[in-house]
């Protein structure tokens, strides 16, 4: 899967995806990404992105032009790759939640490209999400201060459905029985004198047990 990220700060991915799992999916190429500096495609003398919106309110609005050129740039890109398949994200608190069931569709879609177009302000031109014909997601009901965060968040749990990326002997929690309750070594811990000891059906061996111990724990939404 090939991420194409529209964003007016591409330093801040770097921290997050260049560590751990996500640096490894990149190392082997099951996951890419490429950043389009919304700035760098500005064609005003001051490299402006933002103005006032119309009718009214507080704060900058994104404008159409630098996002569309970057996002133009992103599709010539992606043609040239053996067929391709894009999709484009507008982030948005307004858009479709992004669930689990998203990330799988979208990837049982076979779609190789996808683009994100990261917000920031107060949003950006609604134009923009009608000419590209983009698909608005949100990651959750609170709002935040730009599409970033949501970018690495769909880019993090998509991965994990990507064959490969979690390594040979692990799967997505969602395809298996597991549970959010784990424990590791010691079996009895000591924390300032009192003991605190790893639930008797994790350490018996009883296989058919623990599946049903993680399954009702599951259910109860620990
Ligand atoms: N005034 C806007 C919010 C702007 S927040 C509104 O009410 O819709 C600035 C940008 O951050 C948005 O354009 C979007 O790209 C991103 N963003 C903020 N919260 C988000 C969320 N919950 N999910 C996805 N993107 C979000």
């Amino acid at each position: 899967m090939r991420f194409h990220i529209v964003t007016l700060f591409p330093d801040m991915f770097t921290s997050y995806m260049n560590e751990s799992i996500l640096k490894r999916a990149q190392d082997n190429k099951h996951i890419r990404l490429f950043f389009y500096n919304v700035r760098d495609y500005s064609q005003d003398k001051w490299r402006r992105v933002d103005d006032r919106p119309y009718a009214g309110g507080p704060g900058m609005v994104m404008m159409a032009d630098p996002l569309l050129r970057a996002h133009e740039k992103a599709l010539a890109r992606i043609k040239r790759f053996k067929n391709p398949i894009s999709q484009t994200i507008i982030f948005s608190p307004g858009g479709a939640l992004f669930t689990n069931e998203v990330a799988r569709a979208t990837l049982a879609k076979k779609v190789t490209d996808l683009i994100f177009i990261c917000g920031r302000y107060e949003g950006i031109d609604s134009r923009v999400k009608h000419i590209t014909k983009g698909t608005e997601w949100s990651v959750g009901e609170y709002v935040l201060t730009g599409g970033e965060l949501p970018a690495m968040i769909v880019m993090d749990a998509m991965s994990r459905h990507i064959e490969g990326v979690l390594g040979n002997n692990t799967s997505p929690e969602e395809n298996r029985v597991s549970s959010h309750e784990v424990y590791t070594r010691p079996e009895v811990f000591v924390w300032k004198k009192k003991k605190y000891v790893v639930p008797a059906v994790l350490v018996n061996g009883d296989h058919k047990k623990i599946e049903e111990w993680k399954r009702g724990e599951k259910e109860k939404g620990t």
